[in-house]
């Protein structure tokens, strides 16, 4: 699981593709009598989807067949790059459903913040603001209106009066004291395990399961999304580090259920760019010694890929409870996650797998593989479920919880199903609508009896171990003479010369790049002292590494991590590899896309077409393929 704490949350390090769930996400027991049906439509939800976009500064093309009508993106299209175009072509030709993705990303200027420079380092953060994180989007405003935003806050409880109503936090500050903050409503936002962790930690007399949770259901039924990461390899310059990291096109062709595949549920694909020299060196492990140079000019610059988000059905056995010995510095205790990918989901991902080889090869690959099958993913669903009927659900139509009518749940914990989309837009959007209907119907909230807001000055005893969260060490990371001697000895078996690249030891792989390397993963030094503390001098070297990938596989990744990325961050070695780096490259949302001049995208309006109740049916796409 991908999860930290921050201002603007997971905000800050997505990727910021846009999707929205699909009508059919939301009735679900009825099309197909699986999962369950949401207490509300998709129609009911597009003005705040409309609303969402305009507050983040969404860019798209309007049309996609695979949605119901409604109101263009904002902003027009960002650039979709070479790869993604191959691609385009390939799914005109078989008859597949694509489309230029949606993103929380600007591809021109937008209240106040800059546009999208397509460096592709979205994931890291950006730098520009033009992604749509909410650290950029609404904090500022927020504050700017007169609100108050504490950092380094960890809420550890929400007490409630005789009544049950919530009368505000508890929380500790970074120094350990206690503090209470009253309130007359309490909005939740901590995310899909966030959210159940502090309800289950607001135990009381008056709710021993926890707040909220007569239904028994809060932590249940986490959905996920399981990911996979299908790449091809072409012969073509693709410039495929290039973009940015949401998408740069997607497909909805197998997102709808099909029996005959043996399994419910579909997925949603996205191409992205994929990465730059380091990425291609490390994928799939790597290949090291005198086939590594092959193993990146195979790679590197010349793939694309498809990220598949797989449905995820809810299950009550995927569950967030509570550790009983780990608690975070607040005292808090840390979430325990139970999670199984199920059989369905397991058929889904790997049907959809295959499927995207077929996309990837009629495209042109010469090679495909999977990149990555399940890694950490960040979107986490379907823990204080939504529904009217309050034995099984948490929350209502309008994500207040049934048992505590001014407590009100934001977050994708309320997801009845997960559909196969990322899910910041409908979570944003239901969001906005609980909001909206909150204030209007504000005088019908009950308000608990007031205690005030204290600053109790004690420190607060934590529960159990306590889990350091150390902030980097002051002094820079380092490690001593003996162990980067024998990285230089080990760094000329793993990147020796080739006939055009320099081996890893002629670059000085143990000496200045080193130093950045540990710059920006201070916790490699530890790791490379301790793989490193025997003199290797006698050993056969690769022999030694053979051994070593066997006995100690994460010691390994540490010495390739450290090689290969002082490696590539040594300007000849780019050079030589045609790699810019992170250039920036400005969007021009005037210029006229190829797609458009080709007419790609007529191919998909005459294959799919829109029923009149706003959902889609395509046309079936050319035999054999579908
Ligand atoms: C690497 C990565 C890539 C992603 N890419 C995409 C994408 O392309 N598109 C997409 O739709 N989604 C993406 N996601 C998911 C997206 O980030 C989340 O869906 C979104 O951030 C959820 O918003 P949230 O407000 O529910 O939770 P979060 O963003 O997790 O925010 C929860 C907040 O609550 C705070 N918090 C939690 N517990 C406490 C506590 N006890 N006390 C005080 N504060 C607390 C946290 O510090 C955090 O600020 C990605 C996630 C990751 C990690
Ligand atoms: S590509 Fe760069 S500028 Fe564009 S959204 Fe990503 S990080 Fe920001």
């Amino acid at each position: 699981m991908l999860n930290y704490n921050g201002v603007g949350g997971g905000t800050v390090l997505y990727a910021a593709q846009w999707p929205r769930l699909l009508p059919s996400d939301f009735t679900r027991r009825t099309d197909e009598g699986v999962a369950d049906d949401w207490p509300l439509t998709y129609a009911e939800l597009l003005p705040f989807y409309e609303r969402t976009d305009r507050q983040f500064g969404v860019s798209g093309l309007g049309g996609d067949p695979a949605f119901p009508d409604g109101a263009d993106p904002p902003l027009p299209p960002l650039p979709i790059g070479p790869g993604a175009l191959r691609v385009a072509r390939a799914h005109a030709r078989l008859g597949w459903h694509w489309w230029p993705a949606t993103n929380a990303i600007l591809s021109a200027p937008w209240s106040g913040r800059h546009p999208c420079v397509q460096r592709a380092t979205c994931q890291l953060g950006c730098n520009e603001g033009a992604k749509g994180s909410t650290d950029v989007t609404h904090w500022p405003a927020f504050v700017a209106a007169g609100g108050r935003l504490i950092t380094g806050a960890c809420v550890v409880a929400l007490p409630t009066d005789a009544r049950g109503l919530a009368t505000g936090a508890e929380w500790v500050d970074e120094e350990g004291r206690a503090h209470f903050q009253a309130a007359d409503v309490v909005l939740l936002a901590a995310n899909g395990i966030g959210t159940p962790r502090l309800l289950l930690a607001s135990a009381s007399s008056r709710a021993p399961g926890g707040l909220a949770n007569s239904s028994g259901l809060v932590g249940t039924r986490l959905m996920v999304h399981p990911l996979a990461l299908v790449k091809g390899l072409f012969r073509q310059d693709l410039q495929s580090w290039r973009g940015h990291s949401g998408g740069s096109i997607v497909s909805y062709q197998f997102y709808a259920s099909d029996e005959r595949r043996g399994f419910v549920g579909g997925a949603k694909w996205a191409m992205a760019p994929t990465g730059g020299p380091l990425r291609a060196a490390l994928t799939n492990g790597g290949s090291w010694g005198d086939d590594h140079h092959r193993h990146v000019r195979d790679r590197f610059g010349c793939s694309a890929h498809w990220g598949l988000v797989c449905e995820d059905l809810p299950n009550p056995d995927n569950r967030v409870d509570l550790s009983p010995t780990l608690t975070d510095r607040a005292g808090l205790a840390a979430p325990r996650i139970t999670y199984r990918i199920d059989d369905n989901t397991h058929a889904l991902c790997e049907w959809h797998i295959d499927k995207a080889r077929e996309s990837l090869v009629e495209a042109g690959a010469w090679h495909t593989e999977v990149e990555f099958r399940y890694p950490p993913n960040g979107h986490f669903m379907g823990t204080a479920r939504m529904g009217d009927d309050r034995d099984h659900s948490v929350v209502d139509r309008w994500s207040m919880a049934h048992d505590v009518p001014n407590l009100g749940i934001i977050d994708g914990s309320t997801f009845v199903t997960s559909g196969g989309v990322n899910p910041t837009s409908s979570i944003c959007a239901l969001a906005l609508r609980a909001v909206d209907h909150l204030l209007a119907h504000r005088g019908d909230v009950p308000t608990p009896a007031h205690r005030r807001s204290v600053h109790t000055g004690a420190p607060s005893t934590p529960l159990g171990r306590p889990v350091t969260l150390g902030r980097p060490p002051d002094d820079a990371a380092t490690v001593d003479d003996s162990v980067r001697l024998r990285l230089a000895r080990i760094a000329e078996v793993l990147i020796p010369a080739s006939d055009t690249m320099p081996s890893a030891g002629e670059v000085g792989v143990a000496d200045h790049l080193l130093d950045r390397v540990l710059a920006s993963v201070p916790s490699l030094a530890e790791a490379l002292t301790a793989a490193l503390d025997a003199d290797i001098a006698g050993e056969d070297t690769r022999a030694w590494l053979d051994g070593l990938s066997t006995r100690d596989p994460a010691a390994y990744r540490s010495l390739v991590l450290a090689v290969a990325g002082a490696y590539y961050l040594d300007p000849g070695v780019r050079r030589k590899l045609g790699y810019e780096g992170q250039v920036p490259q400005p969007v021009r949302p005037d210029a006229f896309p190829e797609y458009v001049d080709e007419g790609l995208l007529d191919a998909v309006l005459s294959n799919w077409t829109r029923s009149p109740g706003g959902f889609t049916t395509a046309s079936p796409p050319r035999p054999g393929t579908g």
